[in-house]
């Protein structure tokens, strides 16, 4: 042993190797493309089953400032900030049943935010919502999202249960017609596009997916009238039926202890095991919230951005897991008795933070699961945030239950499904019943993903001009694509807590669009030049993150392995980090003349 093995009890180049040989076993060629595209004959997997009545209604051919395509988080953020800007004559068009996107969706049981609700949940201080908990649950969140919308009265003249299937620039009115699955055909001066970073699930190209006769579903589609039970568990369906469950990120580790509770077998199919931390839920002191200054939520926001991009700030107001590791760099860092310090000695320091922030991830596996083997394989060998962490009090204990079995692919995945269940090493597993816990699209096409076709200026479809990826300007512009914004995560200064990025582009559009219709502006348009210096922007900056990316284990974090290429979650980030990204925008917008975009 090394001296700082014997510093640490742990052998930084030992663990290195081990990454990287779990990493190297997980690497495959196929990428993106392991995924089957949910449409056809497993469209079924995406019908929804939370919808109480069908809407029937006469197509739309009307006119509004503004549509919202998408009505989650961004959709409502956006609504919001377009009514606070006064901007009255706009629409959501929205393809489930009610307000919430992901959280309309996610019903799973046991599904709950990570994030800390004081800074997930938009918008508390303007409705005056106290969370229940420092962390919320799915009701309470798709709760929440309705309240939004209540309050902003986004449900007048908003469009639910209807997909958009095409838009299209129509260069006499300048205006985008909005297809619809209901033959709508709405014009829109402008478009704000709230898809969703994680909208489409995804399925794994399995051989023999579709030989299956038993029971299945994606877990963003639970099927409660199969399981019995509700978002809180109490799954009764599963009293006398054997379960599998493909996946074990962050969606499994939550539904996973409800799924052993209430199944009579539960198999739960393993490629790569999540990190699992304590999750240090309570409830919300009332004193202490109702004690909260004016502006505490947008300074609790920035206070944990800061943290998570690597900042420094006086407090830790958050004070969670996810900001625990950037407290112990900082305190590595204090302690150490040389000064100042190089990128590559701040880089080392971080990197044993990782490990030691890991090998407590890791001993607590073998504190919680009774069984060794079973531990051993629950053990995730790779920095923290290559893939996504999980915080739970309840999935690591439900391993010692008897009826829940581990069955570890040895980072392959599954070898088949066959008509009676799922095959893992030559041994078939008979199920009633397998749920897909294979999460959603990241780095396919974003149209793919959206699942509508854009049409620019020429009839350019948006497919075709990001055949070589994405190219914006500021993640929210695109040339030949006027009046448009995506919303998203991609060439944005990426943040954990989504909420907060899509409120800050939610207002910086509202600001451009109120800025163009009070000027009566009928085209704003990014320009080429402002398009390709973005583009120079983020690959510049992206080298900073590219070795850490690439010596991760495959995720939809590193593109399947493959970071720098395609439109990967963190392949396209703006590499100066949100609080940087959103200074920028708003100097930007302070600067007055929308730098970059083109009146016409
Ligand atoms: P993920 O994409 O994170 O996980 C998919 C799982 O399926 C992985 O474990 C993956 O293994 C596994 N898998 C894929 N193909 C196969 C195969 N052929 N055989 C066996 N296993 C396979 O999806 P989730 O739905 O869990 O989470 C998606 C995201 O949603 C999260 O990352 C998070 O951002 C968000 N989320 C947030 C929550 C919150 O608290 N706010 C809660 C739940 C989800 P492998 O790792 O090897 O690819």
């Amino acid at each position: 042993m090394n001296d700082t093995a014997q510093k640490f009890n742990f052998d930084p180049d030992e663990l290195r190797e081990k990454y990287r040989f779990e990493r190297d076993k997980r690497i495959r060629t196929d990428g993106n493309s392991q995924w089957v595209e949910v449409k056809g004959e497993y469209a079924h997997f995406v019908e929804d089953p939370y919808l109480d009545k069908e809407i029937v209604r006469e197509p739309l051919t009307d006119e509004v400032d503004v549509a919202i395509i998408g009505g989650g988080f961004g959709g409502l953020l956006m609504g919001a900030a377009l009514r606070n800007a006064g901007v009255n004559n706009i629409r959501v068009i929205e393809k489930g049943g009610d307000f919430g996107g992901t959280w309309y969706w996610n019903r799973y049981p046991g599904a709950a935010c990570d994030i800390e609700a004081y800074i997930y949940l938009p918008l508390l201080e303007e409705l005056g919502y106290m969370p229940k908990r420092k962390f919320a649950d799915a009701p309470e969140i798709l709760d929440h999202a309705r309240k939004i919308a209540n309050h902003f009265n986004l449900y007048e003249n908003s469009c639910l249960q209807t997909e958009v299937t095409e838009m299209r620039w129509d260069e006499d009115s300048s205006m985008w017609i909005i297809r619809t699955n209901r033959n709508d055909e709405i014009k829109a001066h402008f478009v704000a596009m709230a898809n969703g970073p994680l909208h489409r699930p995804k399925l794994p190209g399995i051989p023999g997916i579709d030989d299956f006769k038993g029971h299945t579903f994606h877990t963003s589609r639970w099927d409660y009238g199969y399981t019995g039970g509700d978002a809180h568990g109490n799954l009764t369906g599963l009293a006398d039926k054997s379960v599998g469950i493909i996946g074990t990120g962050a969606t499994a580790v939550q539904c996973v202890p409800h799924l052993g509770a209430g199944a009579k077998e539960l198999y739960v199919f393993q490629r790569t095991p999540s990190s699992v931390d304590i999750r240090n839920d309570h409830e919300t002191d009332e004193k202490w919230f109702n004690d909260l200054k004016s502006g505490w939520h947008q300074d609790r926001m920035d206070n944990f951005n800061t943290l998570v991009g690597g900042g420094f700030a006086e407090e830790d107001l958050v004070n969670d897991g996810w900001t625990e590791i950037f407290r112990n760099i900082r305190s590595l860092v204090q302690n150490d008795p040389g000064g100042e310090m190089t990128e590559e000695e701040l880089a080392r320091k971080a990197e044993i933070a990782d490990f030691q922030k890991m090998e407590q991830v890791r001993g607590r596996v073998d504190e919680i699961v009774k069984d060794e083997d079973t531990a051993e394989h629950l053990k995730p060998y790779y920095r923290q945030f290559c893939k996504r962490p999980c915080f739970h009090d309840d999935y690591l204990p439900t391993f010692n239950r008897p009826n829940v079995h581990l069955i570890d692919t040895h980072g392959k995945g599954v070898e088949r499904i066959t008509e009676k269940g799922v095959v893992v090493d030559g041994k078939e597993y008979a199920l009633d019943c397998l749920v897909f816990a294979t999460g959603f699209e990241v780095g396919t096409d974003y149209t793919r993903r959206a699942g509508y076709e854009l049409f620019g200026r020429g009839g350019q479809s948006l497919t075709e001009k990001w055949k070589d990826g994405m190219r914006t300007f500021h993640g929210m512009h695109t040339h030949g694509f006027p009046n448009c914004y995506v919303m998203g995560m991609s060439q944005t200064g990426l943040t954990a807590n989504i909420p907060h990025m899509l409120k800050e582009q939610s207002e910086h559009i509202a600001y451009i669009v109120k800025h163009a219709l009070d000027g009566n502006v009928r085209v704003l348009e990014t320009s080429q030049q402002a398009e390709d210096d973005w583009i120079d922007t983020i690959n510049r900056l992206a080298r900073k993150s590219e070795q850490f990316y690439q010596d991760c284990t495959p995720g939809y974090y590193n593109n399947e392995g493959r970071p720098g290429e395609g439109d990967g979650f963190l392949s396209g980030q703006y590499g100066g980090g949100s609080v940087e990204f959103f200074e920028l925008l708003e100097k930007w917008r302070n600067d007055g003349d929308l730098p970059g975009l083109e009146m016409k």
